[in-house]
């Protein structure tokens, strides 16, 4: 979100959401033949028990519409996922909706949801759909900074005064991001309960992006606000496939929540996208279903990777604030850069290293915007190989 000229067509909703970071890095990666660790999409396939079913699919009736509320199979799997992984029961038939990924559930659930004027308390930085889908809803976001590591070791927190704060009497809502992009932080079982004071005092709804869930490291632990006292009844809980089947192009996601609140969001995103991605519907169905030791893998080769990067981080004289899941590190620019640019970085270091990273100022509120003007965001969802290289590269910077 960074304000650029104005768009002369774009209406002011979305003045200053016209350029996205990733197609000026990707394009600086492609240029250069720089590693890109910007965009954070895996470069391996998912596993062969899912894309073998979305093969099998293609040609049947699954190439036709789906129901609205999605194929009867993936809404099951959906439901016995939650309850097989969180203990939340869920009603496959009334309180599950498949979605375009997680993105079209936020954006559907932002426009059936807020009233224009209405507020929204979002953590920063934040995933980049969140500033634009609130714009679109007519809503205004109210960003909580998280803060990183004063000694650059240790975890992101956040003041829970500066959360009281935010709430005003227009707020509406809390969109919560656990894991946690672009900073790999997991909020703590105590972090959530004094989020679900705050839902619970100020009566709001809280829109619960989990896309993550899975690729959580050793020591942390992953918990679903929904499963705390009284917030099951308040909290859309938003899932994917993507990141857990590395399929991020299928786009299938979901929202689980009440039937009422499932049926406010489905009247939205029937009129954006009704349905979507019929074959991929029932693969992911089987992904959902696969036995625990495919979720336990993939977050185990995760770690590895992240330990893979965060090696040639440290090595390249770069803070990292050590990621507890996601595909994200984060790092403090000024020790190689010392005006603290991170734009000016992120430009110089493909000629300096040969590697692709995006600013993390990219996912502030511009308001805000000193507040990541030295961060920088790489991913390390990619073959060893390839990180092995780029940590190498980076060892050029030290
Ligand atoms: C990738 C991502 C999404 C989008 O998920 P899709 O299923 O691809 O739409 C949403 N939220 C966060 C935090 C993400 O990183």
């Amino acid at each position: 979100m960074v304000r650029v000229t104005r768009e002369p067509f774009l209406t002011s909703r979305l003045q200053g959401f016209g350029t996205t970071v990733f197609a000026e890095m990707s394009a600086l990666a492609v240029a250069t033949g720089a590693i890109n660790l910007g965009q954070g999409f895996p470069d391996e396939p998912g596993p062969t028990e899912v894309l073998d079913v979305a093969r099998s699919a293609i040609g049947t009736m699954y190439d036709q519409y789906p129901p609205g509320i999605g194929v009867p199979e993936l809404r099951h799997a959906v439901a016995e996922h939650q309850h097989r992984f969180r203990g939340l029961g869920y009603d496959p038939d009334t309180e599950v909706l498949i979605t375009a990924g997680a993105t079209e559930a936020l954006t559907a659930a932002l426009l059936a949801l807020l009233e224009t004027g209405d507020e929204v308390i979002t953590f920063e930085p934040m995933y980049d759909s969140y500033g634009a889908a609130v714009a679109m809803a007519g809503g205004v976001v109210r960003p909580v900074p998280l803060q990183p590591p004063a000694d650059g070791t240790g975890r992101w927190t956040f003041d829970e005064s500066a959360l009281r704060s935010a709430v005003t009497p227009r707020t509406r809502l809390v969109l919560l991001n656990t894991p946690h992009n672009p900073t790999g932080k997991v909020f703590t079982r105590a972090e959530l309960t004094v989020i679900a004071d705050v839902a619970v005092s100020a009566d709001l709804l809280v829109l619960a992006d989990e896309v993550y869930e899975h690729l959580v490291f050793t020591g942390a632990e992953h918990v679903p606000i929904a499963t705390l006292p009284d917030m099951r009844a308040r909290t859309l809980l938003v899932g994917s496939g993507g990141k857990t089947f590395n399929t991020t192009g299928w786009k299938v996601g979901w929202v689980c929540a009440p039937a009422a609140l499932v049926a406010a969001v489905r009247t939205a995103k029937q009129f954006l996208t009704y349905v979507s991605a019929g074959p991929f519907q029932p693969a992911i169905a089987a992904g959902l279903r696969l036995p625990d030791a495919y979720f336990t893998g993939i977050a185990a080769d995760l770690q590895r990777k992240r330990d893979l990067l965060v090696g040639g981080l440290v090595t390249a004289g770069l803070p990292v604030v050590i990621p507890e899941a996601t595909y994200f590190a984060t790092v403090d620019v000024r020790p190689v850069q010392p005006d603290g640019d991170g734009w000016a970085f992120c430009r110089s270091l493909p000629e300096r290293a040969g590697v692709v990273a995006v600013p993390s100022v990219v996912f502030y509120d511009p308001a805000d915007a000193h507040l990541g003007r030295h961060l920088v965001r790489f991913a390390f969802c990619k073959r060893d190989d390839v990180l092995v290289e780029a940590a190498d590269r980076l060892g050029a910077l030290a």
